[in-house]
């Protein structure tokens, strides 16, 4: 395409890194099923190896149909450019290495997807690295927890569980301050209900696996650089601005300027780590971006209405979601994301962990499985599964106590899924 910026969201998702197959014409991006490419000859191969040329080698680093799939992530976000990787957690890991040193550490939010909490607080221990665990809402908290050990600061833009929406703008600026990047997984809005690099985040994460893919067929996972960080203003870097031994001393910031973070991505952590997208996966979400923003829209009208209805149920105890003019995050939601709260959120029901697990195994639309961001409308009972390794303080911090169940609002009819919650919430408190 010509001048992507003029062109508008609806436009991009379809047609951003997406041209007309040059060998055969075919309109949709193949799968290129391969593991290797053929070098033109030994110059050529040299070439690739150095990083002197950008080309394909194997798909360990790059692939024609995931390379399509980084572009186009990358263009919706308003990124410069994108590393795909087999899942979610793959990408944090990723957004991660090129930043952090054994003994560093990141300051990162309570308010997070399970797995995440478990990653950050065992895990990425064993790499040597710390996270410290803050509450965003207390900017003194999060301004006091950076150190000079500190390399990242990391949150969710509409955090999940329970759709709580984080002031990106001041969350950047303290992190400007300490100078260091702001990484937000943006999984929950997707880029079409919040572009957190326009609020200051350098780095963009993606689980693609919800709603980019949108139908529950694949995982993956993304990281979008914003470009605008300078990997050289410190020594706190060196991956990214000292010589590289492994390339002969090439130096990636000043070599590659804006796009260091992403050829760092695929030249040290996809060839080394190998958490690698495969083409398969990148076609699937391929073709669930086409219709992100129809979806998107859907998802939140849904969200609303029946957000509405519970809150008005006398046996619900209260709703999490940020549209709900009673919500905390009410305000934050025409700065983050004026399209919308998004899917996602917790209410509590009357009754406690009890009819919680009633309300589950009543209901006939919702299904009861531990993903989000799919067609189908999803519950489930955090307490008890995404957020079960937590402590009762951490389930509770997060926003997962164990009277609350979690909602992932589908694109069906809203009347159905008030149906169906009403008569499971009347089995629920009986
Ligand atoms: C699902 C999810 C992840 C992890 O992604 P996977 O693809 O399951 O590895 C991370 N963050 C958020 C907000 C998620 O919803």
């Amino acid at each position: 395409m010509t001048d992507e910026t003029s062109y508008g969201f609806d436009t991009l998702q379809i047609h951003a890194g997406a041209r007309p197959d040059p060998a055969t014409g075919a309109r949709q991006t193949p799968i290129y099923q391969t593991t290797a490419y053929v070098f033109r000859d030994a110059d050529h191969a040299a070439a690739l190896f150095n990083l002197q040329e950008v080309g394909f080698i194997y798909s360990r680093l790059t692939n024609p149909t995931v390379a399509v799939l980084q572009e186009r992530i990358a263009t919706l976000e308003g990124g410069v450019g994108a590393v795909c990787c087999s899942s979610g957690h793959a990408a944090q890991i990723m957004a991660l290495f090129p930043l952090m040193m054994p003994g560093n550490n990141v300051v990162v939010s309570t308010r997070l997807y399970g797995g995440t909490v478990t990653q950050f607080t065992h895990t990425i221990k064993r790499f040597g690295w710390n996270a410290k665990f803050v509450d965003f809402d207390d900017l003194d908290a999060v301004k006091a927890a950076c150190d000079d050990q500190t390399r990242a600061v990391f949150c969710e833009a509409i955090a999940n569980p329970g759709g709580y929406i984080t002031d990106l703008d001041a969350i950047s600026a303290i992190a400007n301050e300490a100078g260091v990047p702001l990484i937000v997984d943006n999984t929950s809005a997707t880029p079409y209900l919040c572009r957190p690099i326009e609020h200051g985040a350098t780095l963009v994460v993606h689980s693609t696996t919800k709603y980019l893919t949108g139908n529950g067929t694949v995982t993956g996972g993304c990281i979008v650089d914003s470009g605008k960080f300078d990997w050289s203003a410190s020594d706190k870097f060196p991956s990214l601005s000292a010589p590289e031994p492994a390339y002969h001393g090439l130096k990636f910031h000043e070599t590659f300027g804006a796009l260091a973070f992403t050829f760092h991505g695929i030249a040290i952590g996809l060839r080394d780590l190998g958490m690698t997208m495969n083409p398969q996966a990148a076609h699937y979400t391929l073709m669930g971006t086409e219709t992100l923003s129809l979806r998107m829209d859907r998802h939140v009208e849904n969200a609303m209405k029946i957000a509405e209805w519970l809150e008005n149920d006398p046996r619900v105890d209260y709703v999490t979601y940020a549209g709900l003019k009673s919500s905390p995050y009410n305000a934050r939601v025409e700065k983050i994301c004026p399209r919308g709260a998004g899917g996602l959120f917790t209410f509590a029901v009357k009754g406690g962990y009890d009819a919680c697990i009633k309300l589950v195994n009543a209901l006939e639309i919702f299904s009861h499985v531990a993903n989000l961001g799919d067609t189908r409308s999803l519950i489930i009972h955090s307490a008890s599964t995404t957020h079960r390794q937590l402590t009762e303080e951490q389930q509770v911090a997060a926003g997962a106590a164990p009277e609350v169940v979690r909602v992932s609002i589908g694109t069906e009819n809203a009347d159905d899924l008030i149906a169906d919650l009403d008569q499971a919430l009347a089995k629920a408190t009986a």
